[in-house]
């Protein structure tokens, strides 16, 4: 029997729903998994974006992000996360070229000057009976009419229209978190997907709240039963390409028993050095 987890949150949820197997490896045993250039390249995005909000909105401007850029790369060329890449120079190069784009691309969707920021990287927790459900905020703030406003950046593709109400999910976990910290429902949650320009957004509501309030519980009730029974089932999908679990996945004919031994002895000393 593995320890049921005591908080959720909405990359968690998907997470499971994505692959029960992959969540077992993940988050119940904990197992370390080397550094995604994807994932990196994200949280310095969203690190130069946090840096350029925390200039008075006057200053916010393409000019104040190259500053903020330069010292968001500084912080990122000893950081395990993007070490551990082991990009050669060039790629080091077209790697921060790339996030650069994003940073522009930002620009281009909107103007941060005009922007009523009241929290940046927030982080909500609320409790559902004895299950905390967590989240961070990329950006929280006000409508003309003072009305909540929740921002997400996003640095990969925008879904299809088939994956955007799961991806709509996450965010409607935002808005229930908002709401009992809070108090107050977002008028608005805004998904900018950078790399494409598009903005996605949601309007929560009542009954989207309640539905993820539902979708979570019942969430959690499978994960509690998975872990009480160990079964965690493999769901093969687009993720098995970039799973760093495939050696372990009886889908493809491994032994997840091994994997608490041998993903650390393969993925820990990356994650030393
Ligand atoms: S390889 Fe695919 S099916 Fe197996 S654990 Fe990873 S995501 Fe799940």
């Amino acid at each position: 029997m593995y320890p049921v987890p005591t908080s959720l949150s909405p990359s968690r949820v998907e997470a499971f729903t994505s692959c029960p197997m992959a969540f077992r490896f993940a988050s119940i045993e904990k197992l370390p998994e080397p550094p995604s250039p994807h994932a990196t390249k994200g949280s310095l995005v969203h690190r130069v974006l946090e840096l350029l909000f925390m200039q008075p909105p006057a200053r916010r401007t393409i000019e104040a992000a190259t500053p903020a850029f330069e010292q968001a790369v500084a912080e990122y060329l000893v950081e395990p996360e993007f070490v551990l890449l082991g990009l050669t120079e060039a790629l080091q190069q077209a790697f921060f070229d790339d996030a650069w784009s994003l940073v522009q691309a930002y620009f281009a969707m909107e103007d941060p000057q005009s922007v009523r920021d009241i929290g940046l990287e927030l982080r909500l927790e609320a409790q559902v009976g004895s299950l905390a459900l967590r989240g961070i905020i990329d950006r929280l703030e006000l409508d003309a009419e003072g009305r909540l406003v929740v921002t997400d950046y996003k640095t990969g593709r925008a879904p299809g229209l088939q994956y955007e109400q799961s991806r709509l999910a996450g965010v409607h976990f935002y808005s229930f978190l908002c709401e009992e910290v809070l108090g107050q429902r977002p008028a608005a949650i805004r998904l900018m997907y950078l790399r494409t320009g598009e903005t996605i957004t949601a309007t929560p509501s009542a009954q989207s709240v309640k539905f993820i309030t539902t979708r979570t519980a019942a969430v959690w009730k499978a994960v509690e039963k998975a872990c009480l029974t160990e079964d965690f089932r493999p769901r093969q999908g687009a993720l098995c390409n970039s799973c760093a679990f495939q050696a372990w996945c009886p889908a493809f004919g491994g032994d997840p028993t091994l994997a608490a031994v041998e993903a650390p002895a393969r993925f820990r000393p990356l994650a030393a050095a």
